[in-house]
């Protein structure tokens, strides 16, 4: 089977996030791993919810692994089918291109990754390699947060680390971590004709809607030379429930993408901080402040060797992503870690999505690449 049969394969399974559905695909691909009758292979479904699941499969010596290989397996939703000019779980090949949901993000990249290790199986490694497809990557991480959570992979587990998300080939050493805060205003409900009654929860949600602007300003002072500034934007607004009532509640969401230099617990504490200051002088002002979830950022630092090794092999610079990944979980585990794959990033979460064929050939050569080595 080639790279791009296998990435098809994986296509037809629609894993759409939410509700995830993964388990089907991740026991495909522990199937795959069976059948290719690797000497020294432990191989486990790791269920961690209804038809949820993450596969992960040790080859090779035991003792810190070489390499971690990772992509997740889940995908956004499809949309609209009217938008795709064929089944978006029906992939199809035109021109070059593989067509269909998760071409680009990412089971086009998995493919790659998998068909990589298939090259070596009947090598003998010096340091073993670890593949891990993840589960819920396009929901607060949430596959690969419960196996690190069960156990599955500890501290240390491996030297290196490439997620297979949809780069042009090129290395990516560091993005912005992010936070999403949940932002409720408690009003009063009261007959509109007599406003003074109530307190207008929208109203006083506006306030702070307006002062969250201005924090951004003065948060954009601070500048990291590779990933520019931490930037909050307000992302939904919900509130009211009738025209003649005064509004006794508002939720507004904030979307956070946050450098190194700051951090979740920084930004809350500055959410905090307007919020008194509205209260000053707009008493009835009344703020819950939620974190629905949060993800360190990513820096592998640009001389590291791993992030060199990855320039010459692309025969490109690394550089810094706008988006997040898994990438910090597994530094959190002192996995050094990169984001490397085939397809471009402008091609995930549209109709019509696809990867180039030739693409993923050129990242299995990179991935064998790496394993020749790093794991030989
Ligand atoms: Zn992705």
């Amino acid at each position: 089977m080639k790279v791009e049969e296998l990435a098809a394969q994986l296509i037809s399974f629609p894993t759409e996030m939410p509700p995830g559905n993964e388990e089907e695909c991740a026991a495909y691909l522990r199937d795959y791993f069976r059948d290719l009758d690797i000497k020294r292979c432990e191989i486990e479904i790791h269920r961690f919810a209804e038809k949820r699941a993450n596969l992960i499969v040790r080859i090779g010596p035991r003792g810190r692994a070489g390499l971690l290989f990772s992509g997740h397996i889940d995908v956004v939703p499809a949309g609209d089918p009217n938008m795709w000019s064929a089944p978006a779980f029906e992939p199809r090949i035109r021109e070059g291109r593989l067509y269909g949901r998760g071409a680009a993000d990412m089971k086009g990249g998995v493919a790659a990754l998998v068909k990589a290790i298939e090259t070596f199986k009947n090598r003998e490694l010096k340091r073993g390699i670890i593949f891990i497809a993840t589960a819920g990557e396009e929901r607060g991480f949430d596959g690969l947060k419960a196996l690190i959570r069960d156990g599955k992979l500890k501290d240390g587990d491996a030297l290196y680390g490439v997620i297979g998300e949809p780069t042009e080939l090129r290395a990516v050493r560091a993005h912005r971590g992010g936070a999403i805060f949940k932002i409720t205003s408690h009003g009063r409900s009261a007959h509109s004709s007599m406003p003074d009654l109530g307190i207008n929860a929208i109203e006083n949600a506006a306030h702070f809607i307006v002062e969250l602007i201005g924090l951004r300003e003065r948060l954009g002072e601070i500048k990291d030379p590779d990933l520019g500034s931490t930037v909050l934007s307000t992302t939904v607004i919900e509130g009211g429930i009738k025209e003649n009532v005064i509004p006794e509640s508002c939720q507004v969401v904030v979307d956070c993408r946050i450098i190194p230099a700051h951090s979740s617990e920084y930004i809350r504490s500055r959410l905090e901080e307007l919020a008194l200051r509205i209260r000053e002088r707009l008493p009835t002002l009344q703020l819950t402040i939620e974190e629905v979830l949060s993800y360190d950022p990513l820096n592998t630092p640009r001389a590291h060797p791993f992030v060199k090794l990855c320039e010459e092999i692309t025969g490109q610079p690394s550089e810094t992503a706008p988006y997040g990944t898994e990438g910090p979980l597994y530094q959190r585990l002192n996995i050094s870690t990169v984001v490397l794959g085939p397809g471009s990033v402008k091609q995930a979460h549209i109709p019509n999505e696809y990867v180039e064929i030739k693409q993923l050939h050129q990242a299995q050569s990179i991935y064998e690449e790496l394993i020749r080595q790093i794991c030989l």
